[in-house]
């Protein structure tokens, strides 16, 4: 796929049939389970074949991680099924035009409206974005 520089929804739909879309997210959530090592054993294996692909699914691992580690356990019970039930991947949002390794320079404001927050600004570099 890197030779031709493609990664198309069959890709994506590919991992997911194999189970290894969501390889970090535990199982009680629809995902594969993988631990610290075995994901980066995937990960290499993976990189080595298909870099692209590589980073696309390790992209929705890193958008996934915030939620694993910090997220309440209602708002997991309810956000992870729903995204590991289908062919879908996360972002991590953080990079904009004035805030890459310095994340203290972050612009975007998230604003509370009614029940949703709404984000407005500029990133880039978002992988699966
Ligand atoms: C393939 C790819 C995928 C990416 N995917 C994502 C993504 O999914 N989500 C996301 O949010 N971002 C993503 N990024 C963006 C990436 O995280 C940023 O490029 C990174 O944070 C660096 O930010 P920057 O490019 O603004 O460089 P800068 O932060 O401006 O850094 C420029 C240079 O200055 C150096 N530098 C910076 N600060 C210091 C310091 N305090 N002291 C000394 N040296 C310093 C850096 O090492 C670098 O050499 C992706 C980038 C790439 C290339």
């Amino acid at each position: 796929m890197d030779r031709e520089e493609r990664h198309t929804p069959e890709i994506v739909e590919g991992y997911f049939k194999l189970g290894f879309l969501h390889y970090a997210v535990p199982e009680e959530y629809g995902g594969a389970g993988l631990g610290s090592f075995e994901g980066v054993l995937f990960s290499e294996e993976l990189a080595a074949a298909d870099s692209g692909t590589a980073s696309s699914l390790g992209g929705n691992i890193l958008g996934l991680t915030p939620i694993l580690i910090a997220g309440s356990s209602e708002l997991k019970v309810v956000l992870l099924p729903q995204h590991t039930s289908g062919p879908n991947l996360a972002s991590y949002c953080l990079t904009e035009p004035d805030a890459g390794s310095d994340v203290a320079s972050m612009r975007s404001p998230a604003t509370l409206d009614g029940d949703e927050y709404v984000i407005n600004g500029a990133k880039r570099f978002i992988t699966n974005g």
